[in-house]
């Protein structure tokens, strides 16, 4: 009969089938109870996300199959757990990891995948927050259906003066901000440099967030400033490329690319939305190949999005009936994936000083 160390050995041998690394390297066993009767086995999960959690079970209870046929009672229990590089720490946030949603041209539904991302983390069971950085156009609000305007609340400092925080608005358990609150018709075409740089900067400290596994944040379109200046305040986990299968989007994909690359925010790669008839299927993937990017799924045109968006009801594009569901899921695990994927790899968080 195998003792407890030899079990845990054993089991810290077995290989995530996702991430194509040990257990024991992934750090992801928690505890290993054993006695003559039986054998516990607590094993963490990077993300709730994860896409297969009762498949990385079946490989452990495989390896530990000789102790099951000599009577030992075998059970693996799954804790999923959002590791990140806690990169809000700089300016005082409790975010394990901060996504950014960028498409190098407008309209291509970077909006409208920013907000499903969010509503697809938050149905596994993780903690969101989404912020709608798109000043040229804040459309996030509306699709998510958030109505009323933030409360500011008074809270008291360490040094014991007050401080003021802005609630962040509740849709379902996401926790929703969008700079077009606190934005005039028209305001936003001043909003260049500096001046952006601070009300962005503003916008992430003094919202009281809360503790988030995952914060998304829905950019303007194309390779300007406010990427630059979340690279600076933020170590952001990554960016979510949007764009369309067509080629003049996928162009733009290139450059933005490009610009991440520059102001060293890794790329999690591309998602190809509106994938169908009209514009076709397939470019992104090949785009991300030859760039050398992880291709995070595709997303169908189809009149449920634009629809339920329209209603203000995207997180329902996540329900059981949805059409686009499945869609949908694959997007959100292969980011949530990325992500973990990314720390592996660099655990330290990637910092622009600001000069
Ligand atoms: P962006 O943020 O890139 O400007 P939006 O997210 O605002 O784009 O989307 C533009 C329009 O396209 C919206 O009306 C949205 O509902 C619609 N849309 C986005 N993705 C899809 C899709 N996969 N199928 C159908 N309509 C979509």
């Amino acid at each position: 009969m195998a003792t407890v160390d030899e079990i845990r050995h054993r089991v810290s041998q077995v290989v995530d089938p996702e991430l194509k690394r040990s257990l024991g390297d992934l750090r992801q066993i928690r505890d290993v109870c054993c006695s003559d009767d039986g054998i516990a086995i607590d094993v963490e999960l990077l993300t709730p996300a994860y896409p297969d959690p009762d498949r990385l079970k079946v490989l452990i209870q495989e390896e530990l199959q000789d102790e099951a046929a000599a009577g030992r009672s075998v059970t693996v229990r799954i804790h999923p757990t959002v590791r990140g590089r806690d990169a809000g720490g700089r300016i005082g946030l409790n975010v394990h990891n901060i996504i950014a949603v960028g498409s190098g041209k407008g309209g291509v539904g970077k909006s409208t995948v920013a907000a499903a991302l969010a509503s697809g983390l938050k149905s596994f069971g993780c903690r969101v927050g989404l912020m709608d950085a798109d000043v040229y156009g804040p459309s996030i609000p509306h699709m998510m259906g958030a109505d009323g305007q933030p409360a500011a609340k008074e809270l008291q400092g360490p040094d014991g003066r007050k401080i003021v925080r802005i609630e962040p608005i509740d849709v379902g358990g996401i926790r929703l901000m969008s700079m077009g609150f606190f934005m005039e018709d028209g305001q936003s075409v001043v909003w260049r440099g500096p001046m952006l740089h601070k009300a962005l900067t503003q916008f992430l400290k003094d919202t009281d967030w809360g503790e988030l596994d995952y914060l998304i944040i829905d950019l303007p379109p194309g390779t300007g400033d406010v990427s630059l200046t979340l690279s600076q305040l933020v170590g952001l986990a990554g960016a979510v490329i949007v764009c369309t299968p067509q080629q003049v989007a996928l162009l733009d994909a290139v450059k933005a690319v490009d610009m991440y690359r520059k102001v060293n925010v890794p790329v999690l790669g591309f998602v190809e939305n509106m994938t169908g008839e009209i514009f076709g299927r397939g470019g992104a993937a090949r785009v991300a190949e030859e760039l050398q990017v992880p291709f995070l799924g595709e997303i169908p045109i189809q009149a449920c999005i634009r629809e339920l968006s329209d209603q203000g009801r995207i997180p329902a594009l996540l329900d059981q009936d949805s059409p686009a569901r499945e869609s949908l899921q694959h997007v959100c695990r292969s980011v949530a994936m990325e992500v973990a994927r990314h720390l592996l790899e660099t655990p330290s968080a990637p910092t622009l000083e600001i000069l």
